[in-house]
């Protein structure tokens, strides 16, 4: 099955627990629109999903695998993700098929203007906000403002009310160019504050300390393995590393480490931002009688025994192959759908709590409506008045499926999108 069909089994479960009416959840199924086109070549997508709460809202991807049924998939989880944060928001997701790490740095800003070339008069501030994804980054956005900007001043608008649009319409922009201070770490942020709350309901982690002796070291810490080190998976390592987490095992693309007494995280960062990698951390020891960092598996870093592990990669990473093996009591999801359906219930049947995608990595989407309301109104908001805001939208999304999760008895996943389906089918029978 794929990861569009599971998305779709995932609404369907939940849609009837909601009782959710048939002609509703048709609508839910599909997009709205699709707009397939090509990028110098490349291909390339939008898809609109649903825009009953607010203008559709979603990053852009540059990855060498993306396909049209995968940002379908990622449009639907932007939807219920924008409405389970209680923002006035849709969903949407956008891709082009590249490798951007094969791109001169003039082929990527050509992409990025192409890309906002063949789609910008279905998007703006009021009708479909992009964001960065996976490949993107802050830069890729700031020319695609720039972009944006240029093809309104060429249909008659003004330039300064065309730059300020264009700044409304674009999240994940730098700093120096309307961005917020804080969105950089806002996924991985809102994803520390629901595992700090989900911990304060299972506060002594008590289930796992016999499993807690890992090798020779017997953690008083809550142990944790993260598998992908880019944006997300890096600043929330910092975040658990800085507050205390014993982080024993990371992975990115090209490697993986574990140390069992657990990794100085900054270290690894300064490293991989000399060297590009992590796995060159392996050159430093964590204390004058310990191994340096051994050379170890993706696979095995999700058998650890880790109180909590986080999949900060790509999708479908938890499957039916390896469910059984998966080694922690707790999953933070913090890539978009990184567990299939098939895992979900072997995951569920072995009594492991899975925190969902459209939970845990809500931060993200969440910082992204604060730079668009500073934007739109041209405030300035500090980074600590930004994330305490963010905190505030996680906290209440997490009360409210921790309600929805009691009431209707079921999985964390099922409660977040019981709660999430409930909200935009509730508009949309209000708008008729
Ligand atoms: P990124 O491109 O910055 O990082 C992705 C990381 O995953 C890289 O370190 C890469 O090397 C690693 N990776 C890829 N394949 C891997 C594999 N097989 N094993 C281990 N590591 C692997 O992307 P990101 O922005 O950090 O996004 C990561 C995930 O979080 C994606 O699923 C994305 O959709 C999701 N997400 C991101 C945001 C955001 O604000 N950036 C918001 C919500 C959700």
């Amino acid at each position: 099955m794929g990861f569009l069909e599971n998305t779709q089994k995932l609404i369907d479960e939940a849609a009837k627990i909601a009782q959710i009416p048939g002609d509703i959840l048709a609508r839910l199924q599909k997009p709205d629109k699709v707009l397939e086109f090509e990028v110098n070549g490349l291909p390339a997508w939008r898809v609109q999903h649903n825009n009953a709460l607010g203008p559709y809202k979603g990053g852009i991807r540059f990855h060498p695998e993306s396909s049209l049924e995968e940002v379908k998939a990622l449009a639907s989880l932007m939807t219920w993700k924008t409405s389970l944060m209680g923002l006035p928001y849709g969903g949407a997701k956008g891709a082009v098929r590249v490798d951007p790490r094969k791109l001169s740095e003039q082929e990527l800003e050509e992409i990025s203007r192409g890309y906002v070339q063949a789609i910008w008069k279905e998007i703006g501030p009021q009708k479909d906000v992009p964001a960065p994804d996976v490949g993107t980054n802050d830069k890729i956005m700031d020319w695609m403002v720039d972009e944006y900007a240029k093809l309104l001043e060429q249909s008659g608008e003004a330039a300064p009310a065309a730059l300020l649009q264009a700044r409304a319409g674009f999240t994940g922009k730098s700093l120096g160019k309307g961005g917020s201070q804080g969105r950089e770490i806002a996924t991985a942020y809102g994803g520390y504050i629901i595992l700090r709350e989900f911990l304060k309901l299972v506060p002594s982690l008590a289930w796992n300390k016999e499993q807690a002796k890992l090798g020779t070291i017997l953690h008083e810490r809550p142990t944790v393995a993260i598998q992908g080190f880019g944006n997300v998976g890096s600043n929330l390592a910092k975040l658990l590393f800085d507050s205390g987490f014993a982080i024993l095992a990371i992975s990115d693309s090209k490697g993986a480490l574990f140390e069992e007494q657990g990794i100085d995280i900054n270290k690894v960062i300064d490293v991989k931002e000399k060297t590009g990698i992590i796995d060159r951390a392996k050159c430093y020891a964590v204390s004058p009688h310990s191994e340096p960092c051994r050379r170890f598996d993706g696979e095995a870093l999700l058998e650890l025994p880790v109180d909590i592990l986080i999949p900060a990669a790509l999708e479908e990473q938890i499957t039916g192959n390896n469910a059984s093996k998966v080694g922690t009591r707790a999953v933070l999801e913090m890539a978009n759908g990184p567990t299939t359906l098939e895992a979900d219930k072997i995951l569920a049947e072995r009594g492991i709590e899975v925190l969902p995608d459209i939970l845990a990595n809500g931060g993200g989407v969440v910082g992204s409506y604060f730079e668009w309301v500073q934007s739109l109104e041209q405030k300035y908001w500090t980074k600590e008045e930004v994330l305490n805001k963010i905190a505030q939208k996680m906290s209440e999304a997490f009360a409210a499926v921790v309600e929805t999760k009691k009431k209707y008895n079921t999985t964390w996943r099922t409660a977040a999108y019981i709660r999430a389906i409930a909200r935009v089918a509730g508009a949309m029978k209000k708008a008729g």
